[in-house]
């Protein structure tokens, strides 16, 4: 039995029917006799549409009341994946920034993970549960809610993953991995099947966005293997190791 922590990006959960289509996947990945957390984005374009709200009211908005609004968006997706796993059959826990025990430090908008404490995702898992935690948010020691900026919901999930010592953190996209080019936009793009954090980092730094870049930093210091993947077909994605690791021997990989 191997401990997966999946995360899904906001194109994969766009609307409920996608969230519906990733709690199938997910109820699969745990009946094939695997643990499993879930971190999870905004659906779609939330997050900006919340905060072109917050703009049409003030230009220039509390910063604290910008990340109150901000972490609202993971809120919503967490609960409906709870309530479609649930209603497909299986059972979920779903736990706010603060609940996964996400402590920050105080910048409101780009706060950075100070630790991780996630005893009731532990608790849920142990009782063999889904536990779905809301994305790209923590706790200050005021106990206000704080976000990591942009995109953080992937350094969330390999931050969750090296809490719980999970065997690997998947990154679920709207592409098939890791690509020599966007496919998008080029063709001839090809797939790559494994890579090293170095590497990445320099295609990141290369203006590739594939992922955030201090998710794989936070991954090469815990030496978490990420597999950057489409929740939209069923391929194997990119595996992203640390050196000596043979990626065959991962979890979940086809
Ligand atoms: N929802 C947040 C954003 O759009 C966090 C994330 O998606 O990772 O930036
Ligand atoms: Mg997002």
């Amino acid at each position: 039995m191997a401990l997966i922590v999946q995360k899904y990006g906001g194109s994969s959960v766009a609307d409920t029917d996608s969230i519906k289509r990733v709690a199938k996947r997910i109820i699969d990945t745990k009946r094939k006799g695997n643990k499993v957390a879930v971190v999870v984005s905004a659906m779609g374009d939330t997050t900006d549409d919340l905060i072109d709200q917050a703009l049409s009211i003030d230009g220039n908005p509390p910063e604290r009341e910008m990340d109150m609004l901000m972490t609202a968006g993971e809120r919503i997706s967490m609960s409906l994946l709870a309530m479609a796993i649930h209603a497909a059959g299986d059972r979920a826990h779903s736990f706010t920034g603060q609940q996964a025990g996400f402590l920050t430090d105080a910048r409101y908008g780009a706060a950075h993970i100070k630790a991780v404490r996630p005893d009731r995702v532990k608790q849920a898992l142990s009782m063999g549960d889904v536990a779905i935690v809301a994305g790209f948010q923590g706790i200050n020691e005021d106990g206000d809610p704080t976000t990591l900026g942009r995109g953080g919901s992937d350094t969330s999930a390999v931050a969750l993953a090296v809490a719980l010592g999970a065997d690997i953190c998947e990154i679920y996209t709207d592409v098939d991995g890791v690509f020599t080019a966007d496919p998008r936009i080029v063709p001839t793009a090809r797939r790559i099947p494994h890579i090293d954090y170095d590497s990445i980092l320099e295609m990141a730094s290369c203006g590739s966005k594939v992922l955030a870049l201090r998710c794989v930093e936070y991954a090469q210091r815990f030496k978490m293997p990420l597999h950057v993947r489409s929740s939209f077909s069923h391929r194997p994605g990119t595996l992203i190791v640390p050196e000596g690791v043979d990626p065959r021997t991962l979890p979940n990989i086809d």
